[in-house]
C-alpha cells in the first residue's frame, strides 16, 4: 500500500485522483486532503477515504469542517500555515492540484521533504520557476508533470536523452473562442468561456483555455521542466484534443502520446509511475475520430502566448507576475466587473510596468505575487 497526499481534493482534478483512486481500492492510504472553504464536501471525502487529517485553506471555514468531521477521529485544521503543514506529513506521493499561487507554499513543502510531487497547479511552477527546480535539485524530489501536455511529453522523453531533442510542440485545442470574431471576443460572457469544448475542467483553467493563457502558462512550465531552450518550444492549435504534445528528436523522428481528453489518464500515468494501471477509458478509435487537424495559433486575437513567451524570455520576476496578473484578471472577469479582452490587456500594461526585483526565494515569489495582485486590483478599481 502507497500513501498519497491530495492538494486541492474538492476540485477537477482532485476529483478525478479520487475516482482512480476510488477504482484502486486497497492499494493506497490517504494521508492528508485539502479545499479552500468547500468543508462539507472535503470532511464528507475524507471520511470516504478515511483520511489522517482535512485542511481547508480559509480558517473561517474551519469551524464548519470541525462539525463535520464530528466523531470521524479525522483531524481538522485550517489556513494558509495547516496547509503547508499537511504537506509535510510524510507520503509517498504529493497531488498538488491547488488552483493558482494559493499553491505553491504546499508544493514547495512537499518537495522540501524529498517527495514525490504530481504536479498540476502550473500556477506554482510558472511563479517560482527557478526557485522550486532549484529546491527539487536540492531535497532531491521529484516532479511528475500531470498537466495532459507535460505529461505526454514526458512519456514522449522515456528512454531518450534531452540533448537529442530538437523540438518540443504543446498542442492547444484552441478553447472555446477558436474562429471568433474580435467582436465576438469583446463581448464574450463567463458563461461561454466556461464552455470547454472538449475538457471538463475547474473555472480558472477553462478561462485560460478561452483565452490561451493556459497555453502560455504551458509554455513557461514547460521550459521549467524539459530544458531545450525556449527557442524549441512551439505551440500548435489540435482542436480534436487528440494528440496531447509532442517530441521531435534530432534524426526527424517525431513522438506524440495520444489518448481522450480526460485528466485520468495523465493522473494514472503519475499514480502508477514508473508503472502502468488500469482507467476506465474506452479503447483509442482512430477510425470515429476521423480526423486530426492543426493550425497556427493566432497571437494578434489571442496575445496571451506571446506575452508569456515575452515573459519567459524576460525571465526574473516576469513570469510571476504575468501569472499573478492573470489570476486577478479572471477573477475579475468570472466577477463580471471586466471584459474577456482586458484580461490580456490587464497582464500587458502590468507587465509593461518597471518589475519587481528577480526572487530568489519562496518568500521573494510571494511578495512579487502579492504586490502584483495589489497594482492590478488598483487597475481595476481604477478603470
Ligand atoms: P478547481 O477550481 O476545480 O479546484 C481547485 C482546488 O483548489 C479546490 O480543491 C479548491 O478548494 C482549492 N483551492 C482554491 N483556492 C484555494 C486556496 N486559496 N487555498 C487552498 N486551496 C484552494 O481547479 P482544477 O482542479 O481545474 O485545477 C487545479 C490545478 O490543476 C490548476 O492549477 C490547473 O491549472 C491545473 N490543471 C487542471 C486541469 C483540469 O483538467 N482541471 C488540467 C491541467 C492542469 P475549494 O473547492 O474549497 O474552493
Amino acid at each position: 500500500m502507497r500513501s498519497i497526499t491530495l492538494l486541492g481534493a474538492t476540485g477537477s482534478i482532485g476529483a478525478s485522483t479520487l475516482d482512480l483512486i476510488r477504482r484502486a481500492q486497497g492499494e493506497w492510504k490517504v494521508v492528508a486532503l485539502t479545499a479552500n472553504c468547500q468543508a462539507v464536501e472535503l470532511a464528507k471525502l475524507a471520511r470516504e477515504f478515511n483520511a489522517e487529517i482535512a485542511v481547508v485553506g480559509d480558517e473561517s471555514c474551519l469551524p464548519e469542517l470541525r462539525e463535520a468531521l464530528a466523531g470521524s477521529g479525522i483531524e481538522a485544521a485550517g489556513g494558509a500555515t495547516a496547509l503547508v503543514e499537511a504537506a509535510r506529513r510524510e507520503a509517498d506521493l504529493t497531488v498538488a492540484a491547488i488552483v493558482g499561487c494559493a499553491g505553491l507554499a504546499p508544493t514547495m513543502a512537499a518537495i522540501e521533504r524529498g517527495g514525490l510531487v504530481a504536479l498540476a497547479n502550473k500556477e506554482a511552477l510558472v511563479a517560482a520557476g527557478d526557485v522550486m527546480t532549484a529546491a527539487v535539485a536540492r531535497y532531491g524530489a521529484t516532479i511528475l508533470p500531470t498537466d495532459s501536455e507535460h505529461n505526454a511529453i514526458f512519456q514522449c522523453l522515456a528512454g531518450n536523452a534531452i540533448s537529442d531533442v530538437r523540438s518540443i510542440t504543446l498542442t492547444a485545442s484552441g478553447g472555446p473562442f477558436r474562429g471568433w470574431t474580435a467582436a465576438q471576443l469583446e463581448a464574450a460572457t463567463p458563461a461561454q468561456a466556461v464552455q470547454h469544448p472538449n475538457w471538463s475542467m475547474g473555472a480558472k483553467i477553462s478561462v485560460d483555455s478561452a483565452t490561451m493563457f493556459n497555453k502560455g502558462l504551458e509554455l513557461i512550465e514547460a521550459a521549467h521542466l524539459f530544458p531545450v531552450g525556449l527557442d524549441a518550444l512551439r505551440i500548435v492549435v489540435h482542436p480534436q484534443s487528440v494528440i496531447h504534445s509532442m517530441v521531435e528528436y534530432r534524426d526527424g523522428s517525431t513522438l506524440a502520446q495520444l489518448g481522450p481528453s480526460d485528466m485520468r489518464v495523465p493522473i494514472a500515468s503519475c499514480l502508477a509511475w514508473p508503472r502502468r494501471m488500469e482507467t476506465p477509458m474506452p479503447p483509442l478509435d482512430l477510425a470515429a475520430i476521423g480526423e486530426l487537424s492543426f493550425q497556427a495559433p493566432d497571437e494578434e486575437l489571442f496575445p496571451a502566448t506571446k506575452l508569456a513567451r515575452e515573459a519567459a524570455e524576460a525571465g526574473g520576476a516576469a513570469p510571476a507576475v504575468l501569472s499573478a496578473a492573470n489570476e486577478v484578471a479572471v477573477a475579475a472577469f468570472l466577477a463580471g466587473q471586466t471584459k474577456f479582452t482586458d484580461i490580456a490587456a490587464l497582464v500587458a500594461r502590468t507587465l509593461a510596468r518597471p518589475l519587481p526585483p528577480a526572487p530568489s526565494s519562496l518568500e521573494d515569489v510571494l511578495e512579487v505575487d502579492r504586490e502584483t495582485r495589489t497594482r492590478v486590483r488598483e487597475q481595476l478599481e481604477h478603470a
